[in-house]
């Protein structure tokens, strides 16, 4: 079961679809409903977030407006009108129902060429089973992304760290890690550093200590991140950022690519060789992150 709202204004700095109308509609996901001429699905452009609900509610909610607003900035977009955002998203989080896992995702594009008004919607399905991720651990392969670390300070129109509807290169990595009898990347800048992977951040531990590359590296500013360090913390680790090279994940105690959705999947390999999985933390740490109340 799956359930569409479509907003009649996503930002209020620009004109409403139907101004005598209320702020967003259900609509039939399974009916057409976006023009062949809308920006985000002719060149991409538009931003978007999914977000995790677990046990009918929705997690990390404040942190994902943030970022989506942080977004539309990035691509110099209206900005979003996060109350009309909200509104609409908790809509379809009741709609769905007591699911125990379920997603929303938010998509705002640039609209339809030359009509200044952007396209928004909000789309929630339950969620795939990721438990044998979560439980069995990933083997990830280390790729090139091709940038310095530091692109999002002297490239900013590269629109690094944004969530971008451009996602085919994030989708051909994963195809490239099949290729390499993985299941997942993580991406090390062309200056060696780790950076994240296609959809999730790198955490790792070392002693007692948890760490994660980072913001300003043209990466995500994971929400789950965050909680995970919140998780950490309450049971007496300490967190922080490092630039690290690949040798860091290497020597990692454990590792995991975390996400919104998937939630913590332990790093089992790393370019064919096998790393130890804590699988008592990270049961410990998911069971945490589902039963977020916010
Ligand atoms: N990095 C990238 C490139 C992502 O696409 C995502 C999520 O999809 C993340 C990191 C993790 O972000 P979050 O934990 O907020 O889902």
């Amino acid at each position: 079961m799956s359930v569409l709202a479509i907003l009649n204004r996503p930002s209020r700095d620009a004109p409403a679809h139907a101004p005598a109308s209320p702020p967003f509609h259900f609509a039939d996901a399974a009916e057409p409903q976006l023009s062949v001429l809308d920006l985000g699905a002719t060149r991409g452009d538009g931003i978007f977030e999914t977000v995790s609900v677990g046990y009918g509610r929705p997690q990390a909610l404040e942190h994902h407006l943030r970022r989506f607003a942080a977004s539309a900035r990035t691509l110099d977009l209206p900005a979003p009108d996060l109350d009309a955002w909200r509104a609409a998203i908790l809509a379809v989080v009741a709609e769905l129902g007591d699911v125990d896992e379920g997603y929303v995702k938010t998509v705002m594009t640039r609209g339809i060429e030359g009509d200044d008004k952007p396209t928004g919607w909000v789309y929630g399905s339950p969620s795939p089973d990721h438990s044998r991720a979560r439980r069995e651990g990933v083997r990830i392969v280390l790729l090139d992304r091709g940038y310095r670390h530091d692109i999002e300070a002297t490239a900013p129109w590269l629109l690094a760290g944004a969530k971008t509807l451009s996602y085919a290169v994030n989708r051909a990595v994963a195809r490239e890690a099949a290729r390499r009898e993985a299941d997942d990347v993580v991406f090390v800048s062309s200056d060696g550093i780790l950076l994240e992977g296609p959809t999730s951040t790198l955490v790792f531990r070392r002693g007692n200590q948890l760490l994660t590359p980072g913001t300003g590296l043209g990466i995500l500013d994971g929400t789950t991140q965050a909680n995970v360090f919140r998780y950490a913390e309450s049971v007496g680790m300490s967190t922080g950022f490092e630039l690290a090279g690949p040798d860091a994940l290497r020597a990692a105690d454990a590792a995991w690519l975390v996400s919104s959705v998937r939630l913590a999947a332990p790093i089992r390999a790393v370019d064919g060789v096998d790393i130890e999985i804590d699988h008592e933390f990270t049961a410990a740490l998911n069971e945490y992150l589902k039963r977020l109340e916010e």
